[in-house]
């Protein structure tokens, strides 16, 4: 037998990338605070003007761009500096899952092609794929250091320090949202991560024995689950969350209930925006005013969900992303599907890079009934604020015969005593005042929707079910 063959080049991640030369373009927390976050809008104009000439020129190498572009008339060079923004045409996950069919994996839109580039050190995080095949996303060594060093930056500015533990309740699986935190805490913030998954993985009852015995400091999760598990640590466990010592919850907060959640932990409740093609792109400092973009590394436009024109400060509008540092599926003008506004006014933190305020839900889950926008994250607000409720709720959206279409909201009670009838049409009616427009609500017991949303199990809570036929929908 022969030795194993040594003319094989393989790759090797530190030689990948001159981590020196990186950390001075993107500085790691806590550098970066007396960086690009005190800079003026002119000089960070002047940063994202350079960076995303430099990102259209990689974008040109991307088949996808190029066919894309060049059949909207586009030529390399027309865009001669980030004020052209505009005249490129955006693109959406719709625009992605095409490209898909053709190609599963190596879709055009990454840009790399196996038979032709040197070998890199690459991984691959996916979509949490609710229809079909996950989409997947590449990374290069540099793409996924700048997106670390941003996870580092923004747990930092949550209050994340040297040997604090941090437990991640979110899964260590295909998706980026577990995976990317270890890295971003691990590499970037001398903090811990304690990797405890979703409940599938590691039981709500252990992940809270753990976070007692270990003194861990900091909970990343959703903020369903984190709730869940401050109800299972009081009313099952009799360990008042409020004497576990967390100092905050790190979550993707959307229009969920900070106060409630505070309370329940008295803890801090930071909200934070990212996706899994470009990691975090957004987050609150410690002032909880808005979430501050990081702009060194991606440009943020919202826009009008029809005219796709800008959105004055305090207008709800459609979040669109431009990197500016990714080489593997660089994302120019990406329509995320987020609805959010511009907070107005500054921070005192002193930063002069734009926020947002917090994201109101999406707009493809976004449910047109009866000539009103229903967000069912709107819906949740409502059934949150209401006390004899636990919260926890799914809308069930249905087409009738006549065609006409509904919402029923089934939200689960606190406890048995509750007059389920009597509550279901108090919160019909201060739903028809928050939304404009008249849903069915059901009120059910305790844990009878787990089923229904997966609470218990994954990390991904369903809160619409579409049970239109799909001709309708
Ligand atoms: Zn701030």
């Amino acid at each position: 037998m022969s030795a194993p063959a040594t003319s094989v080049r393989v790759p090797r991640y530190a030689a990948a990338l001159d981590f020196n030369a990186l950390w001075q373009e993107f500085p790691p927390a806590p550098d970066y605070f007396e960086g690009p976050y005190q800079r003026s809008r002119d000089e960070l104009h002047a940063i994202q003007d350079e960076r995303f000439l430099r990102q259209m020129e990689r974008a040109w190498q991307v088949p996808f761009y190029r066919k894309h572009w060049s059949a909207a008339g586009m030529q390399p060079g027309d865009i001669r500096s980030l004020d052209d923004l505009r005249r490129i045409p955006p693109f959406s996950v719709h625009d992605l899952r095409v490209e898909l069919q053709e190609e599963p994996f190596w879709a055009d839109y990454i840009g790399i092609d196996p038979a032709a580039d040197a070998p890199m050190p690459l991984i691959v995080q996916t979509s949490g794929g609710t229809t079909g095949l996950p989409r997947p996303m590449i990374f290069t060594p540099r793409d996924r250091e700048v997106m670390n060093i941003i996870t580092g930056r923004r747990l930092f500015m949550q209050g994340v320090r040297p040997y604090d533990l941090v437990q991640v309740a979110l899964s260590m699986g295909l998706t980026n949202g577990g995976v990317l935190a270890r890295e971003g805490i691990w590499k970037y913030t001398g903090a811990i991560p304690v990797m405890t998954g979703s409940g599938a993985q590691t039981p709500t009852r252990r992940q809270i024995e753990l976070m007692r015995a270990w003194k861990v400091k900091h909970l990343i999760g959703f903020p369903a689950y984190l709730k869940h598990m401050g109800l299972v640590a009081r009313d099952e466990l009799g360990i008042e969350p409020r004497s576990l010592g967390i100092k905050s919850l790190i979550v993707h907060l959307g229009v969920d209930d900070r106060g409630a959640l505070e309370e329940l932990w008295s803890a801090d409740v930071y909200d934070t925006y990212g996706c899994n093609e470009c990691g975090t792109m957004a987050a609150e400092c410690g002032h909880k005013s808005a979430m501050h973009v990081f702009e060194d590394a991606f440009v943020m436009e919202v826009n009008d969900l029809e005219t796709l024109q800008p959105k004055a400060q305090g207008e709800r509008g459609v979040v669109f992303i431009t990197t500016l540092f990714k080489h593997a599926a660089p994302m120019i003008r990406y329509n995320m599907n987020d609805v959010t506004s511009w907070a107005e006014g500054t921070c005192a933190c002193g930063t002069h890079q734009r926020g947002i305020t917090k994201i109101y839900g999406r707009s493809d889950n976004m449910v047109k009934l009866r000539g009103v926008n229903v967000f069912p994250e709107a819906i949740g607000a409502v059934i949150s604020a209401e006390p004899r409720c636990n919260g926890e709720y799914v809308c069930v959206l249905e087409g009738t015969p006549g065609g006409r279409e509904d919402i029923t909201v089934m939200a689960e009670a606190r406890d048995g005593s509750v007059d389920a009838a009597g509550l279901a049409a108090e919160l019909a009616l201060r739903l028809k005042e928050a939304l404009g427009v008249k849903l069915n609500v059901q009120v059910v017991k305790g844990g009878a929707l787990d089923p229904m949303t997966g609470l218990s199990q994954t990390s991904k809570i369903k809160r619409l079910i579409d049970r239109r036929s799909k001709g309708a929908a």
